[in-house]
């Protein structure tokens, strides 16, 4: 049994929640063109909250046409760097002001234990300092050839970006595409995630406040299938920033192929922690009981497979069995919950549906089902299996959950095969004290981003991406600038200019050598 508060209180709702979630478009909140709407619950009672605009084709083509004006004749893609970074700051100043309220509407909508949203809360506001810091100190490559020629890059706004997010930790990966976006010149349209669209309807106010023009800034909601579906295949759309399961990550990549669109694809994960006999056993189980519970479990790189060798695999899995059942499942407004209720009903039957198919699989030693404190709501408890092979399905496929696969190895050889042996590549955790091991095995592993005796603590200049199912391309840092920039190539001659003169009878051999000058 997991720990559960000792008096739980039940669902907490948050004082002035709106009384419908509306798109906003050129600078209005307004309601779909049809009247649709649909029903967004919050997690606890699993009740239908508020009502939100159900965007399709119509409000879509709306958002770009606003989108693209602001972006073709608007102040925003011509203002200095400096006078962007400006307004990225008082973002970022406004977001830290209300990072409480913020966290409670999040915790809210979302489940995820309040502690947890306010982290994340004050991690979106850093999103945008951090890009509004860099915008400024964005330096262009400059190739010269003596006397001759010159050549600079000239680095261009895109265009309309679409923006295309997840329900795990929403207002936070809204920040990490509109921080650099934005900061970029680009203009947007926001298509956030169905389950959780409370938080990104903030971001209207935020801005307005901050003095981003009027259509720049452009949220359409609704679901995939039909708001997002026409964001992607929209042709006044160049981007498509995508954060989501890699089976949606193939539908839009196969949708955007006929109009060549620039892609950014953060997908799935099943990333392996991996635990050496000589490892800091303490500081491992701790890492990797945050590592994969934290979120709610709803975390792209949590490490939800741990691969432990077998000299310490009995003491590590007692050890570990023991601390899961004590991590803290509460109500998500409560300050001691570590673990809060899952998203949304659907969500919980997927993962309810994986520990069900782990008790066939492999041995169960913690959690395993609904805590008993919590008859109603998403709440799952702390699930610990053991012994788990490699082809099991709880081993190989994304649970989104609290839910753990451990799996004993005897060599490190067969770590890597384990490790590799998904179709997934976004983190790995390595825990060893062997400092040539913790290399060579980095190099060898199949992750996109690989922590060395460490939990997962990004540095925002880092590349953000996965390899394999996980994901195409990288953000972060100056990746994320490349991304929403073209780089154009200016080429100046500098001295004579070679010109190969066709038409004048010239010697071939002159032509062949002014052709060649060219190719500098
Ligand atoms: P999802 O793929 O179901 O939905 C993500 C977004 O895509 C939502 O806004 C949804 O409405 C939209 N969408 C769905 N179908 C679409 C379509 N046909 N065309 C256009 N848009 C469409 O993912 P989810 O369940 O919201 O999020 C969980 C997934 O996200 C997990 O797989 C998780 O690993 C992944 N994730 C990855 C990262 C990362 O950086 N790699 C970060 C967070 C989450």
């Amino acid at each position: 049994m997991s720990q559960t508060t000792t008096q739980p209180r039940t669902l907490h709702v948050p004082a002035d929640l709106p009384d419908r979630i509306q798109h906003y478009i050129d600078g209005a909140f307004v309601d779909s063109v049809d009247g649709d709407t649909f029903d967004v619950l919050d997690p606890v009672s699993n009740e239908v909250y508020v009502q939100a605009a159900a965007g399709k084709k119509a409000d879509i083509d709306r958002a770009v046409v606003a989108a693209r004006n602001a972006f073709q004749h608007g102040p925003w893609p011509r203002m200095l760097p400096r006078e962007r970074s400006r307004i990225l700051h008082r973002i970022a100043d406004i977001v830290e002001s209300r990072d409480a309220r913020l966290a409670e509407l999040e915790s809210f909508d979302s489940g995820l234990p309040i502690t947890q949203a306010l982290g994340q809360a004050r991690r979106a506001a850093e999103n945008f300092r951090f890009f509004a810091d860099l915008i400024v100190a964005q330096a262009d490559d400059t190739f010269k050839v003596p006397g001759r020629q010159i050549n600079y890059v000239n680095r261009k706004p895109i265009g309309v970006a679409g923006l295309i997010t997840p329900w795990n930790t929403p207002f936070m990966l809204e920040s990490w595409k509109l921080g650099p976006a934005l900061a970029t010149g680009n203009t947007v349209v926001l298509k956030p995630a169905e389950f959780t669209p409370l938080s990104a309807s903030l971001w209207a106010g935020i801005f307005e406040e901050a003095g981003l023009p009027k259509g720049v800034f452009n949220l359409v909601n609704g679901l995939g299938e039909d708001a997002g579906d026409a964001l992607v295949k929209h042709p006044d759309v160049p981007l498509i920033s995508f954060t989501g399961e890699s089976r949606t990550g193939q539908i839009i990549f196969g949708n955007a192929a006929p109009f060549l669109k620039g892609l950014s694809m953060e997908l799935g994960g099943k990333s392996p922690a991996i635990v050496f006999a000589d490892a800091d056993l303490e500081a491992a189980v701790d890492a990797t009981i945050f590592g994969v519970f934290s979120l709610n479990g709803e975390r792209c790189t949590a490490g939800s497979r741990i691969l432990v060798q077998r000299e310490i695999y009995d003491e590590f899995v007692e050890r570990y069995a023991a601390q899961a059942k004590r991590v803290v499942v509460g109500y998500p407004h409560d300050g001691d919950t570590e673990v809060g209720a899952l998203v949304h009903p659907e969500h919980f039957d997927k993962v309810m549906s994986y520990i069900e198919i782990g008790k066939s699989e492999a041995r169960l030693v913690a959690g395993g089902g609904r805590p008993d404190a919590f008859p109603t709501g998403n709440f799952v408890e702390p699930t610990v299996f053991v012994d788990v092979p490699s082809d099991a399905r709880i081993f190989q496929e994304e649970i989104f959950g609290p839910v753990v696969a451990i799996t004993p190895f005897d060599t490190e050889e067969e770590a890597l095969v384990l490790a590799n042996g998904v179709r997934y590549g976004l983190a790995a955790y390595l825990w060893t004290n062997d400092l040539k091991r913790a290399h060579n095995f980095a190099q060898a592993i199949e992750a996109g981003m690989v922590w060395l005796n460490s939990n997962n603590v990004r540095d925002l200049r880092t590349p953000f991406g996965g390899v394999k199912a996980s994901g195409l391309g990288h953000e972060g840092g100056y990746r994320s600038i490349d991304f929403y920039t073209d780089q154009q190539a200016v080429h100046i001659t500098l001295g004579a200019v070679h010109n190969p003169s066709f038409g004048k009878s010239a010697p071939p051999q002159e032509v062949a050598e002014a052709a060649e000058e060219e190719a500098f």
